[in-house]
């Protein structure tokens, strides 16, 4: 089959399509015939070498896909051949989802309806998983509450924002880009504001009538968490997705409003807690709540541009390779 194969830890292009033998189900495992692969932040980080999980090389990268069930292996009973699944990840030390087939714990495999094509498949893993975790697990977020989605133009933000709003959240989002406003006020944000203005966060603040949010979604925290903290309502909760830096904060902000910074990585989700998610997800996906957004689809041969394109300003959606 053909899969990308990761030989050094580096730029994009050290990313590869070669042939590879085809894998095999073992017992209790189940096989997968990719169709589309969603591609995350978290896939550069690991592909440079930069991510504090760092896998034996050569590797072939890629933790969400989407496609059918080739094969089942012994006692997998509630999979069969042929049904249409996503996947949000693949067997511990085993390759990745970037290739034709792929080896996956039936945990890690769901039931994809009929109306979610696998394009939009690819975009559920991580992304959704991410954004109902921080909302529902570790913000505590209420229907009637106010949430702030700080970068909701990517495929969090997409996510979140269809989160919140069906569970009766008002949500406030920001993108860097007239294109990504759109995105977010096609998603059904009440107010859309451009991070790379220099006033916006006084704009969010005006349309809370200077309440402020009671969640805030942060997908940049190295540069917006002392920002966060002035734009929280009282007992407001911060919830920290995306960061790529160090930065210095006020810490009377959180003191005067007694607010909460919280940390989250989907890493650490119990395996009860993703069973929820899972349950909640296949739900929205079945019923209409959740259309999954992709902005750009690419080649498998055009991973390495797509790598590049998840790192740069301007998303509206989901990237994702065409396998
Ligand atoms: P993505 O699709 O590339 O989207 C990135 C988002 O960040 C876009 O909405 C982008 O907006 C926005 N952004 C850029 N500059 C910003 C700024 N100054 N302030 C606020 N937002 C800004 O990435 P993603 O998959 O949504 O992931 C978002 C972040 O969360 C990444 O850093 C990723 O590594 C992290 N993440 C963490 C976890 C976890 O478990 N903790 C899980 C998934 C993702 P524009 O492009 O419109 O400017």
């Amino acid at each position: 089959m053909k899969a990308i194969v990761i030989r050094e830890f580096g730029d994009p292009e050290v990313m590869r399509v070669e042939e590879v033998p085809n894998p095999v189900a073992g017992p209790g495992q189940v096989l997968v015939r990719v169709r589309s692969v969603g591609v995350n932040p978290v896939d550069t980080y690991i592909r440079k070498g930069a991510y504090a999980r760092k896998p034996k090389l050569p590797y072939t990268p890629g933790a969400d896909a989407a496609g059918v069930v080739q094969a089942v292996g012994q006692g997998v009973a509630h999979l069969a051949p042929g049904q249409r699944v996503y996947i949000t990840g693949t067997v511990a030390g085993a390759d990745g989802a970037c290739a034709e087939l792929a080896v996956c714990e039936p945990a890690q495999v769901h039931r994809l309806p009929d109306s979610i094509s696998f394009e939009q498949g690819a975009a559920v893993g991580v992304p959704y998983g991410t954004a109902y975790r921080a909302i529902f697990q570790r913000a505590e977020a209420r229907p009637g509450e106010i949430v702030l989605v700080h970068g909701g133009s990517g495929g969090v933000g997409t996510a979140a924002i269809q989160l919140a709003r069906a569970a009766g959240m008002i949500v406030l989002a920001t993108a860097g880009t007239d294109r990504g406003l759109r995105h977010l006020a096609a998603m059904g944000a009440a107010h859309g504001f451009n991070h790379s203005t220099a006033d916006y966060t006084d704009r969010i603040l005006e349309a809370t009538d200077g309440r402020g949010a009671d969640v805030i979604l942060e997908m940049l925290a190295n540069v917006n968490l002392n920002r966060d903290l002035g734009l929280l309502a009282k007992k407001g909760r911060v919830i920290v997705i995306g960061n790529r830096g160090t930065i210095e904060i006020d810490a009377r902000q959180a003191m005067a409003r007694d607010a909460d910074i919280r940390g989250m990585t989907l890493f650490n989700t119990s395996p009860a807690e993703m069973a929820e998610i899972h349950a909640a997800l296949g739900a929205g996906l079945a019923n209409g709540t959740l259309k999954p957004v992709v902005g750009r689809e690419f080649a498998l041969e055009e991973a390495a541009l797509a790598h590049v394109t998840v790192m740069s300003p301007g998303a509206h959606g989901k990237i994702v390779l065409k396998v």
